[in-house]
């Protein structure tokens, strides 16, 4: 018998967050970010419940080859551009759309020989300070890849530091508009988190909105609000089952290091999964879990290959009862990837990209 570890993908999910993220932008046009291998589902199994996107967004060529791989036939943006100039043959080739945050990628524009102009995406750094021209330097950039016959059309696009906190997007924005007011062409601003909570301040520049977690079912601003809020429905599930049990009188130790003491005596529940699964080892005695879908929590330091976990909530837990690290178990509970993710420091995006190779994965 195989180890009982599972990773299940919900497409059914995925759907219904596409449209919740639809319904937050309703006239704008949707980029389905699938970056990180569609954050740890796999490009391939979320395709088609995502295809009713209008485009996809990705970082990496390869991905966007998988994309054409899978017959796609509509826009894939690079969220990052180029990063070498051989890679702008393949962008003429599959006819991707590129950002350029840079200098050096409008010098590679400049250099590219090709038939097919391009559809750019020039990124404002309004003060998240990553990528991106300045306000003062963007509408220079503007100008120079306006004149290049290497370039079709061109498309403003920036991103919010602070779209799911209170500070808000209002100082950027001003300084987006103020810098490109005048200029033609479609703007994409938006992320999950600004597209949920400001997509009313956002409306006149939302041509595309680039949603990416919540089409995952995080909620981008937890614990302010949480996937339940926003009306998200989880899109994967981790579980296991029970292989061994013990039962703890009042002062025995749990674990490496003995860091869990029962108070008390205690039964407890071993669980085939560990941090070489992609389960946080910063997640500590407390740690939501569910156990026959019934919440109890984790005790003790996770393991490489196995958590230990408290079972007096589930007095019928047995050898092979199911245990559900996040997302839905077969009972229909659910337990929030974000609540897991706060256990150990982190946010959803983290936990759902980090889960190991060796899991198996079921697309229902
Ligand atoms: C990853 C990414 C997104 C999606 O962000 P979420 O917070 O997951 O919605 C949007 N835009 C850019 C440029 C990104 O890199």
């Amino acid at each position: 018998m195989p180890r009982p570890i599972l990773v299940t993908i919900h497409t059914a999910a995925l759907s219904h967050n596409l449209e919740r993220a639809r319904a937050a932008a309703p006239d704008a046009r949707v980029w389905a970010v699938v970056k990180a291998n569609a954050y740890g589902h796999g490009i391939e199994r979320v395709f088609d419940a995502l295809r009713s996107a209008d485009g996809f967004a990705v970082l990496d060529l390869a991905e966007a080859q998988r994309l054409r791989a899978l017959d796609w036939r509509g826009p894939i943006l690079l969220l990052e551009g180029c990063f070498e100039a051989r890679d702008l043959e393949l962008c003429s080739r599959l006819g991707l759309w590129h950002a350029i945050h840079c200098n050096e990628q409008i010098n590679m524009l400049a250099a590219h020989k090709t038939q097919l102009p391009h559809r750019v995406f020039l990124k404002m750094n309004a003060g998240m300070n990553r990528l991106g021209f300045t306000p003062e330097r963007y509408r220079a950039a503007w100008t120079r890849l306006n004149a290049l016959p290497q370039v079709d059309e061109i498309s403003l696009m920036m991103h919010f530091s602070d779209a799911d906190s209170p500070k808000g997007i209002s100082a950027q924005l001003k300084a987006f508009e103020s810098v490109t007011h005048d200029l033609p062409g479609e703007r994409t601003l938006s992320n999950s988190a600004a597209t949920l909570r400001h997509s009313a301040a956002l409306a006149g520049c939302s041509d595309w909105v680039r949603p990416g977690i919540v089409l995952y079912g995080s909620a981008p601003d937890f614990p302010e609000h949480s996937a339940t809020d926003w009306g998200l429905m989880p899109t994967m599930t981790l579980t296991s089952r029970i292989i061994g049990m013990q039962n703890l009188a009042t002062g025995d130790s749990v674990g490496y290091g003995s860091s869990f003491i029962a108070d008390r005596p205690l039964r407890i529940g071993v669980v085939a999964c560990g941090y070489a699964d992609g389960y946080p080892r910063h997640c500590g005695t407390g740690t939501p879990v569910l156990v026959n879908g019934v919440r109890t929590r984790l005790v003790a330091r996770v393991s490489m290959d196995m958590i230990t976990v408290d079972l007096t909530p589930v007095p019928d837990a047995a050898m092979g009862t199911e245990v559900t690290l996040w997302g839905r178990s077969s009972e229909g509970t659910v337990l929030a990837i974000d609540e897991v993710a706060q256990a150990a420091g982190t946010v959803g995006y983290e936990l759902m990209c980090a889960v190991a190779q060796r899991v198996p994965v079921a697309v229902e």
